[in-house]
């Protein structure tokens, strides 16, 4: 089982001739959720090959303009394609204020339901769960009320081993058992383990988005052993005091957090127009934790128990169906 990180902008503040504000498309058990929805979010999404329909959960961090100003585009595109599926954005408290007020001087109304659900910045928060994952807000420290989100899939059923199975007996109507983990015994009392029955699943993953905000060893404990953590690093040490009186992080920082919550890979984004060279973020990040990665616009982050594999959508095609 993989997990799929598209990366649609990861510039800070304003975008660039060549480059796009804060938005991500993870994809999580063939579900896909929106993270942060920048301006020109819907032309990335078309380059990408995504399709509009599939995303039903749309999170917003906090209401910097770079974070939010394609929102209100996406949901007036959706409803020009005729979208009738409910969608649900989670967001700050004053977001569904923001956006049905454009919708009225506008006339816009949509196809399909829109629920707002308000995330609060003060603690953590379960925003979704189903039995193949939970989705949960984590407060994080901006100048306005910002919150991080967590992605975690859920453990799998256990694998049952077929030809084993077979070879013991073991009926159909007792699979249920065996895949939830409980040993299995035949009608002579010969007792079968369950792990000569089943194979392992693969572990479940997770990931944490690390929107804007200073560095902070709460986020850490928030985010305790994920596998993959996206952490913004608008500044490099050479603007270290810039980064605090803005409350952004360094690319330094984002690797102590990194190190602290025990991550196994780093993703680094948001970065600053007044960077030429992103390297310079890796190199600093590099000297605090392992495994550092640029978020690059238009890449597919793909995590598995075997790693984490990139690759550049512009030069592949898409696994869209
Ligand atoms: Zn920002
Ligand atoms: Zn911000």
């Amino acid at each position: 089982m993989a997990l799929e990180l598209v990366v649609m902008g990861a510039a800070s503040a304003t975008p660039t001739s060549n480059q796009y504000t804060t938005s991500q498309l993870l994809k999580m058990r063939e579900h896909y959720f929106l993270i942060d929805c920048g301006e020109g979010t819907q032309k990335q999404l078309r380059r990408s090959k995504i399709k509009f329909s599939r995303i039903n959960h749309i999170f917003i961090s906090h209401l910097h303009g770079d974070h939010f100003f394609g929102l209100v585009g996406l949901l007036s595109s959706f409803h020009l394609l005729g979208r009738t599926t409910p969608l649900t954005v989670y967001g700050p408290p004053k977001l569904k204020d923001l956006i049905l007020a454009q919708f009225r001087a506008s006339g816009t109304f949509t196809s399909y339901p829109i629920h707002f659900a308000v995330t609060q910045h003060k603690v953590p928060q379960v925003l979704l769960e189903t039995d193949d994952y939970t989705i949960s807000s984590f407060p994080l420290k901006h100048r306005i009320a910002t919150t991080g989100f967590l992605f975690e899939e859920k453990e799998q059923q256990r694998k049952l081993n077929k030809p084993v199975a077979d070879a013991y007996g073991v009926p159909v109507c007792d699979y249920h058992w065996i895949k939830d983990g409980k040993d299995w015994t035949s009608e002579e009392g010969q007792l079968v383990p369950n792990k000569e029955l089943t194979f392992d699943p693969p572990a479940p993953l997770r990931y944490a988005f690390a929107s804007d905000t200073m560095y902070t060893h709460d986020t850490a404990t928030y985010i305790q052993g994920v596998d993959l953590l996206y952490h913004e690093s608008t500044f490099c040490e050479d603007k270290a005091k810039r980064a605090q009186e803005t409350m952004h992080s360094t690319a330094k920082e984002a690797a102590i957090v990194a190190k602290e919550a025990g991550a196994t890979h780093l993703l680094l984004g948001h970065f600053s127009a007044r960077y030429r060279d992103f390297g310079q973020f890796k190199e600093e990040a590099l000297e605090w934790f392992d495994s550092v990665w640029l978020a690059k616009e238009l890449h597919s982050y793909r995590l598995s128990s075997k790693g984490l594999k990139v690759e550049s959508l512009t030069t592949s095609p898409s696994d869209e169906k």
